[in-house]
């Protein structure tokens, strides 16, 4: 451990599927390039549940989870440029990575391939732990730091870092748009953004959820269509109606059929993580030229035009703010599906 190392209060998992409780964790002193963050909120991300209760394997504890942060620049180190104390900033699911690969030069840091450095969960290249959100303040790297546009609450900015990226990326690289219809599959804490953020490319934009039990939701948030996927025939009656259909889910989908519902040339892409392989008939690409895709969330470039993009349309995630002595309850209710639609800490409670 480095000396001069300040130590911060947070919400942590003492170990794999401990509930999460108060501690304090280490934060590096500020660098030359780095800055130093006061922690506003923290959104609560379905991988953060997975991560902490260590359904990966491999997980570094004590563990504070949280990639969606929000706050205000407290200190800057003697060679930031980009930033001012005072900033509203936002970090998100990395804090570094190699920044020489093919891919870091392009600003698809997050396909580095030495392995961008997580939030949380990881080791920074001094071999430390990297803690998350859940906590008062944060030291990053002013190059792997959002500006936050004057245009979006902090709270409602917090859950776009990963939930806002996670379906900005695809639906730009897929060109969402008007004259394109665009389905998203669940409609939880990501799909809720892919819906808002599609509809304000111009895209016409269908849910398909298990039910209809969000329905009124749905079309509140800017959906055109809304469909239950429970109901056979939903894919009966939209076989080949969509150019793109984002899943959000983590279950397993029926690949083909979804696939069934998508355009000659279209495109069927995955931002969920279904822990188990799937299986697939390739008749279901070859007819239609279609494309099984898979994304993940979006470079440092993109991810500020995501925040730029809604700042300027007005939208920012429907949330439910919390203390932090409620984030064990609010992990139960995430994985009940009990949120509309993100929870985000209160990190002053912290
Ligand atoms: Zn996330
Ligand atoms: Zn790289």
């Amino acid at each position: 451990m480095t000396t001069n190392v300040t130590t911060v209060p947070a919400y942590a998992a003492p170990a794999a599927n401990a509930p999460l409780e108060r501690t304090t964790v280490p934060r590096r002193p500020v660098g030359e390039h780095d800055v130093l963050i006061d922690i506003k909120f923290s959104g609560i991300c379905h991988s953060d549940i997975h991560q902490a209760r260590d359904g990966w394997g491999e997980g570094i504890f004590p563990m504070v989870p949280g990639h969606e942060i929000a706050g205000i620049v407290a200190e800057v180190g003697p060679g930031v440029t980009k930033f001012q104390v005072g900033d509203r900033v936002g970090v998100g699911c990395f804090v570094d990575s190699c920044r020489t690969c093919e891919y870091c030069l392009q600003g698809l840091e997050q396909y580095c391939t030495g392995g961008m450095t997580g939030t949380y969960n990881a080791l920074d290249k001094n071999g430390e732990p990297t803690y998350g959100g859940y906590a008062r303040h944060i030291v990053v790297d002013e190059n792997y730091t959002l500006r936050i546009p004057e245009g979006i609450a902090l709270d409602e900015a917090a859950p776009l870092l990963c939930a806002g990226i996670t379906l900005y990326s695809p639906l730009a690289h897929w060109q969402a748009g008007p004259g394109k219809k665009v389905a998203i599959v669940g409609l939880g804490g990501l799909g809720h953004m892919g819906v808002k953020i599609a509809h304000a490319l111009g895209a016409e934009v269908t849910v398909l959820s298990q039910s209809l039990k969000k329905q009124e939701d749905g079309l509140k948030l800017g959906a055109d269509h809304f469909y239950a996927t429970s109901d056979p025939a939903t894919f009966t009656e939209l076989a080949g109606t969509f150019d793109l259909v984002i899943s959000t889910v983590s279950a397993p989908l029926d690949f083909g059929a979804y696939l069934s519902l998508v355009k000659t040339d279209g495109a069927l892409v995955n931002v969920g993580a279904p822990e188990e392989p799937v299986a697939l008939n390739l008749f279901s690409l070859i007819g239609g030229r279609k494309t099984l895709a898979g994304s993940m969330i979006g470079g440092i470039a993109e991810t500020q035009e995501m925040l730029d993009f809604c700042a300027a349309h007005g939208l920012g995630a429907e949330i439910e703010v919390i203390d932090a002595d409620r984030i064990n309850e609010a992990y139960e209710r995430v994985l009940a599906s009990d949120v509309r639609y993100r929870f985000v800490i209160d990190a002053s409670t912290i």
